[in-house]
């Protein structure tokens, strides 16, 4: 038997890419069907300007960017060019712009591109038409450039053609057929073409495409300005037919501006206008020509003038230019900016790969491919899957909102843990009235309220001994912080502190078929006596770690599995199948979690309860189930603070009556109430890892440290081959525990680290630690990196010295946590 019967629907860069990318792991039965005509489909790609900057806060989205580049660079047609190298330049007219260039400059150096933050004079040099006095600087990346995706369609249809790969033009898809959950066929306007996988790659068509499966594609067409000037005089002779531009592209991000040159023109686009969602009825019909097509609407210039006003004041060249003709070109928006990459939940083989700028389209369809041939992506995609959302996240009111402010927000600068202002308190743990109570200062993920840290403890500052004072920040590193942190730990180390861990994922797995299950997927041995908890991994078939959980075994056929995501309960159904033995619940929301940890944790909950607390009686990584205050309660004995205590779990109608009783009794032993950042400092000071900023796929254990999870019995697991051989001493790579010299210097992540002034790493997580009074930064360096290896961090545009530390940095010998 050949390879499987393959259609791709949708021939943009993102369709022909793959039917590229799969004919190259000589997958030779592909069919590319587009309602357009080919090759001018008359989707987002056909009228792409195609610029093309890499750099990206998210390692994955640059290395997509990479491997475009790369690859457009190897193709062409007819010998011309498909990709123009002619660099990249996003210039500042604004201090915060020009900082936060170096901050992406060390994205840049962290996922292995060469930058340079340059002063104004020198981007002048580079780009003429700017003129230094108007600007701060600017980041060069000579490997930035102009792809001519509407070229490289051609060429990766050619070279698909000529591996075997069908090409079907005005072909509309109007159905997919499936049997017994299965793909079989896609309906089309001109019959049906049987296949065993269908890759939608519709783009801003996806959710139409998806309600063929009835899946939920959440991205938003939006409609955004492209404008050509006439000719200008700067430009005369500069550029012919064939080069096209010269100059590096341009973005100016404070104006929300980026420019090209077409020939002795150029090409302005703006997202400075208001967001303009698209209904998928209302597209131009007609004839696709370079000028008219489904994917271009009516230029609307009193949603221009602004911009045009701001595009004459930065480059003096266009006071006297005139804009020759412009459109609204309609591409794709995402609740988190991030593209759609994943097969249905319901329809096996239907997959979507969406949302993708040209940017990133070689990369992203490479990703898919190895999925498809290979069952795995070499690049990890967390960011990227389309289960990475919550069903309240799939909402079309949440994706159209959460979309549009992502289109606002394109350019801004934006702080890593800036919040979404809306929408907002979307998920409430059942303690959210307290919390508020108490001056939770809250910031959103997966549409929970997560408490950051309460005002209430301002108070605890002045008692606050002089070791635990954290010193002042700076500007950046102090938003969305507070110096209550500080307090919260404290009294989390030393008396005892209510955490919600309500919005971490909670899965029950239940049924005969069970334990077979937990025990093929993950590393841990998993037959353990009913009350165990086991910290484990799942990993890919490489023994990359695609999650980190904390199972614990309630009943000979029940476990409760605490997960990071979506993404866990969708590989746990995918795992399970049709196995009728086993099922898999999300339990988060009709749950909730206290994490109830100090050296006082015990005083608390024993004074509650008839259930024996004692270290005799209930063990570390123990689960019971208990009633505390009158309330039912699962409480397992584990801490990711590093102190004595549990996380107690109960039903969400029970969940205010324990915090209330805990919160009582509490009082006699300085209970407070912490938040995320507390929690995330004594969590860095223990070690412990946080699966997706920490480690993914592209990490095994043992380079994350975490080869304790990994059983030494003859346990078969999923990943289990890929690790023979591999060990703590064979690997190059370690995630190691850095110290900062300097008190003052708090990083936030995703900053490079320097080795003898070479890039050798970059920051995965960071904080400061309060118990050991210096900043942590977690991150990925060489393993010849052992403790005591002086390092430099690139923060901003300075260096700041660091120390590989042995890890943990408090309590290595568990003393606290297991007492
Ligand atoms: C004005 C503008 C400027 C842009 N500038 C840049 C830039 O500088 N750099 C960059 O990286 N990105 C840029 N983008 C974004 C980029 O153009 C798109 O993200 C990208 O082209 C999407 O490619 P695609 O293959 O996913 O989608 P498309 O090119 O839209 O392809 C999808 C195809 O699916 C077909 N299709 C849909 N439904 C069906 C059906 N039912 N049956 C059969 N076929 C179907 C369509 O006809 C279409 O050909 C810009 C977008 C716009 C609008």
């Amino acid at each position: 038997m050949g390879s499987p019967r393959v259609v791709i629907i949708g021939a943009g860069i993102v369709g022909t890419n793959l039917a590229d990318e799969l004919t190259a792991r000589g997958w030779d039965r592909v069919t590319v069907l587009d309602q357009g005509p080919l090759p001018l489909t008359g989707g987002s790609t056909s009228h792409a300007p195609g610029l093309v900057f890499q750099t990206s806060p998210s390692k994955t989205m640059t290395a997509f960017a990479s491997y475009t580049v790369e690859k457009f660079l190897s193709l062409n047609v007819d010998g011309q060019w498909c990709f123009n190298q002619v660099g990249g330049l996003e210039v500042a007219t604004t201090e915060e712009r020009l900082s936060d260039l170096h901050r992406k400059q060390g994205w840049a150096t962290s996922w292995g591109i060469a930058g340079r933050v340059i002063d104004p004079q020198e981007c002048a040099k580079l780009h003429p038409l700017l003129d230094p006095t108007r600007i701060l600087g600017g980041l060069h990346v000579e490997t930035d450039g102009l792809a001519k995706a509407a070229r490289a369609v051609v060429a990766l249809t050619q070279r698909a053609q000529s591996r075997g790969a069908v090409f079907r033009g005005s072909t509309k898809v109007v159905g997919i057929e499936h049997s017994a959950g299965k793909v079989t066929g896609v309906a089309t306007t001109t019959g049906v073409v049987p296949a065993d996988i269908v890759v939608s790659c519709g783009g801003f068509w996806g959710p139409d495409l998806g309600a063929l499966v009835g899946m939920d594609v959440p991205l938003l067409p939006l409609a955004h300005q492209y404008a050509k000037t006439h000719a200008i005089p700067e430009l005369a002779g500069r550029n012919t037919e064939l080069s096209e531009a010269g100059f590096p592209i341009l973005r100016h991000q404070d104006q929300d501006l980026y420019f090209r040159e077409h020939i002795d023109r150029l090409g302005i686009g703006s997202y400075a206008h208001r967001p303009m969602p698209v209904d998928l009825r209302e597209l131009p019909g007609g004839e696709v020509t370079v000028d008219a097509m489904p994917s271009m609407l009516t230029f609307t210039e009193e949603d221009f003038a602004p911009a045009w006003e701001q595009c004459q004041q930065l480059l003096p060249c266009l006071e006297t230019a005139t804009i020759d003709v412009g459109f609204n070109g309609i591409f794709s928006f995402t609740p988190d900016g991030g593209p759609l990459i994943g097969e249905s939940p319901a329809v096996a083989g239907f997959w979507i790969a969406e949302a993708v700028w040209v940017t990133h389209s070689a990369g992203v369809a490479r990703s898919v491919a190895q999925l498809l041939v290979d069952g795995r992506s070499e690049i990890e995609l967390h960011g990227c899957d389309v289960h990475r959302f919550e069903d309240v996240q799939l909402d079309r009111d949440y994706v159209s909102e959460t979309s549009q402010r992502n289109f606002v927000e394109v350019y801004d600068v934006l702080h890593p843990l800036q919040p979404k202002e809306s929408p907002r308190n979307l998920r409430v743990s059942p303690f959210h009235v307290r919390q508020r109570e108490l001056g939770a200062v809250f910031l959103e993920a997966g549409g929970w309220e997560r408490p950051h840290w309460f005002e209430a403890n301002a108070a605890l500052l002045d008692q606050l001994p002089r070791d635990w004072q954290q010193p002042a920040r700076d500007a950046w590193s102090a938003k969305f912080h507070s110096p209550i942190a500080a307090a919260e730990a404290w009294r989390t180390r030393t008396a005892v502190a209510l955490y919600d861990m309500t919005p971490l994922k909670r899965l029950e797995i239940s049924g005969p078929g069970a334990l077979a299950l937990l025990e093929r997927t993950t590393t841990a041995k998993m037959d353990k006596s009913v009350g165990a908890v086991t910290y484990t991994l799942a990993l890919n078939s490489a023994g990359g770690i695609r999650s980190d959980l904390t199972v614990a075994r309630l009943a000979q056929d029940v476990f409760q599995v605490g997960a990071n995501g979506n993404l866990d309960l969708d590989y746990f159904r995918r795992q399970a199948g049709a196995d009728a033995d086993v099922t898999v619940r999300d339990i988060t929301g009709g749950t909730c979690c206290i994490g109830v940890w100090g050296p006082r944790a015990r005083d608390v909950v024993a004074a509650l309860s008839r259930d024996d607390f004692s270290n005799e009686a209930f063990k570390y990584f123990r689960a019971k189930r208990v009633r505390i205050g009158g309330v039912p309660v699962t409480a397992m004995r584990l801490s990711y603070v590093g102190e004595l205590g549990w996380e107690l779990y109960t039903t969400a109608d029970n969940g205010l009556r324990l915090w209330d009783a805990l919160w009582a009794e509490g009082q006699r032993h300085g209970i407070i109430a912490a938040g995320r950042a507390a929690f995330n400092s004594l969590r860095l000071e223990k070690g412990y890892r946080a699966w997706g900023a920490d480690m993914t796929t592209e990490h095994n254990p043992y380079e994350a440290g975490l080869d304790f999870a990994i059983s030494r019995g003859t346990k078969d697991f999923i990943g289990r081959d890929a690790l023979t051989g591999v060990s703590a001493d064979t690997v190059t790579r370690r995630l190691t525990c850095l110290t900062i010299d300097d008190r003052r210097s708090v990083v936030l992540g995703s900053e490079p680290v320097f080795l003898d002034d070479e890039p050798v790493g970059y920051v995965t997580s960071a904080a400061f630690g309060h118990t050991i009074g210096a900043p942590i930064a977690y991150a990925w360096l060489p393993a010849t990196a052992g403790p005591g290896t002086p390092v430099e961090i690139q923060y901003f545009d300075r260096r700041i010295p660091a120390t590989v530390s042995a890890e943990p940095l408090v309590d290595p010998e568990m003393k606290k946590i297991r007492s």
